[in-house]
């Protein structure tokens, strides 16, 4: 393990909040981290897991240590004709393992090429794109309990997956730390492309393949998102709310346009963007961060933003929102405070 003292988290959040924490602690095997967890340098002190930060938002300095994984294996563990299972350590990066499934004719990854961020974080936000979420593809998530330094596995349903939510978000946050995720995937050739004009866009750019729905999602990704190499932000900063059918009922009388996908029986869930961007505030800037003006779902940080900037702002639009809509926007993001 490595441990290093005063640190700037410049270079573990995608926002660029120039904040610091008092400790960080890289570990890279599970014995690793249970030494650790048992050690003087994490007993008693606030602890916080942290990948790459592409999901977080650091409003003051972290008192406390950060935990970082450097778990870096990829092993298949078992496999059929049908599938393949494969155990990948949570220090991955996400996208490097969706380059290795595609490699490998592995599919149901590809949809979710170049989200950001480690695997062990992609299986706490159930990560989602293009029709598809990582829910469908883990099979177990294996964690030290950070009390005890017991390992612990959860099964696909005992992470009690949902719309960016895992039991991680929830009664499991803080308290466990994923150390790997056992995948599940095909190996019979299949594609989600369901989503919106996405199979055009497939096709568009050749036969279809593994590689080619890799190569559009990337080629679209990259039109639609700041890089957060020269504009700090963490993706997507609300979530798409729920709003119940007989709401939308309402808000469709009055706006007649307005855009839903349809959930079940009794909800539809709202393009967040379009909410942000009829309240006025696309392009919107409060001190140094601003709402993205090529896509309101964003928020990026100018340059030298304070994450309380970040807040006060993202706090603007959920006003700004729930007094058109009366529709309550809730962050994606985490606040770190
Ligand atoms: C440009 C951009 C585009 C994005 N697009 C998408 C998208 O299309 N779909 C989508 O779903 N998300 C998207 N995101 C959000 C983000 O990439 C994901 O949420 C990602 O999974 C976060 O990974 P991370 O390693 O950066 O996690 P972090 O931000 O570091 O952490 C996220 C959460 O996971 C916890 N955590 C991290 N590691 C561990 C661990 N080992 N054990 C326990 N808890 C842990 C943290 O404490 C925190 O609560 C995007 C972000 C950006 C910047």
């Amino acid at each position: 393990m490595i441990l290093k003292q005063n640190i700037s988290l410049l270079p573990y959040n995608t926002f660029g909040i120039d904040v610091k924490a008092d400790y960080l602690l890289e570990f890279f095997s599970v014995e690793d981290l249970q030494q650790s967890l048992a050690s003087d340098i994490v007993n008693g002190k606030r602890i916080l897991a942290v990948g790459c930060g592409s999901n977080l938002l650091f409003v003051s300095d972290f008192k406390g240590i950060i935990l970082h994984s450097k778990i870096n294996f990829i092993t298949v563990v078992d496999q059929s004709d049908e599938f393949v299972f494969l155990e990948v350590g949570s220090g991955v990066v996400w996208d490097d393992f969706v380059q290795f499934c595609v490699d490998n004719n592995y599919y149901g990854a590809e949809n979710l090429s170049l989200i950001p961020g480690q695997t062990g974080a992609a299986t706490v936000q159930n990560i989602g794109a293009y029709g598809v979420e990582i829910q469908s593809l883990v099979e177990m998530v294996k964690a030290l309990e950070v009390v005890s330094g017991v390992p612990r596995c959860f099964t696909n349903s005992e992470c009690r997956y949902d719309y960016r939510n895992s039991i991680f978000k929830n009664e499991a946050k803080d308290k466990f730390i994923i150390t790997s995720t056992v995948f599940k995937l095909s190996k019979i050739e299949n594609y989600s492309l369901d989503y919106q004009q996405f199979k055009s866009e497939v096709e568009k750019r050749g036969t279809l393949s593994l590689q080619n729905v890799r190569n559009t999602i990337i080629e679209i990704r990259q039109q639609k998102l700041p890089d957060t190499t020269i504009l700090g932000n963490a993706g997507s900063f609300f979530k798409n709310p729920y709003c119940s059918r007989s709401q939308f009922e309402v808000l469709k009388r009055q706006y007649a346009k307005i855009p839903f996908y349809p959930v079940d029986n009794e909800f539809v869930k709202l393009p967040a963007a379009w909410l942000i961007e009829q309240s006025g505030c696309k392009g919107m800037i409060l001190g140094n961060a601003q709402v993205y003006d090529k896509q309101a779902l964003v928020i990026i940080n100018r340059g030298n933003a304070k994450g309380n900037e970040v807040v006060a702002l993202a706090q603007f639009v959920q006003r700004a929102v729930f007094e058109k809509f009366a529709i309550r926007l809730e962050p994606e993001v985490n606040y770190i405070a």
